[in-house]
């Protein structure tokens, strides 16, 4: 038996979100997604994410355009207020009531990059929520094969929080067998996330957050 709370990043998207939706509810598993600001601008992005809301899913913040890590920002103070606080905007009341926040990794590294101290302090005063992972099977890069490195992951530890992205890649039309894979393995779906994956809760430090804030960025803020 373990553990898997399910996200989905990067998305809403028109043509591989519905499935997502659809299949979700069958398995009746709640997941949340992670949307960029600059796809629910989209009238039909904001409506995806208003189904996905609708239907029990979580909505979280994963930055306006989601290219340059916060913490390599070349000018951090107003990276940090367009990715985060324009991006919370963008999502309204559609947004988790705990202000979700998942930076924006590139290939889903953990590190110093994730953050600039300006994104820090946003997220601090804003009371927002940051969301890790322990698990990116890679199904962007892998879209036929990302199936078996993401049941490795789930039996390698007790409770895995699994990035997976609804994009149309074609690693979706897996979607389905993981799920079945993961229930014969033993998988308990969950919503909420491990402890050790949410550094920041409402605002206040859950643990040291200096693994994750490039300390040299800011100066030019
Ligand atoms: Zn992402």
């Amino acid at each position: 038996m373990f553990n898997l709370t399910l996200t989905f990043d990067n998305g809403p998207d028109r043509d591989t979100t519905p499935g997502v939706l659809d299949l979700l509810a069958r398995e009746h598993i709640r997941s949340t997604f992670f949307v960029l600001g600059d796809k629910i601008r989209e009238r039909h992005g904001r409506q995806l994410a208003a189904r996905a809301a609708a239907e029990s899913h979580w909505i979280g913040n994963h930055t306006m355009h989601h290219k340059v890590p916060l913490g390599e920002a070349p000018q951090p103070t107003a990276a940090a207020l367009e990715e985060i606080d324009g991006t919370q905007v963008l999502l309204g009341d559609l947004s988790h009531h705990d202000h979700l926040f998942r930076p924006f990794g590139r290939g889903g590294a953990i590190g110093p990059h994730l953050l600039s101290r300006a994104a820090l302090e946003r997220l601090t005063a804003g009371a927002y929520t940051i969301v890790l992972w322990n698990s990116i099977p890679r199904d962007w890069a892998e879209p036929d094969s990302w199936v078996e490195t993401a049941l490795e992951h789930c039996r390698s530890q007790p409770w895995t929080l699994m990035v997976l992205h609804d994009l149309p890649t074609g690693a979706m039309r897996h979607l389905a067998r993981f799920i079945d894979l993961a229930r014969a393995a033993g998988a308990q779906f969950r919503q909420n996330f491990p402890p050790e994956c949410v550094p920041l809760l409402r605002g206040k430090p859950m643990r040291a957050l200096d693994a994750f804030v490039n300390s040299n960025g800011g100066q030019h803020g």
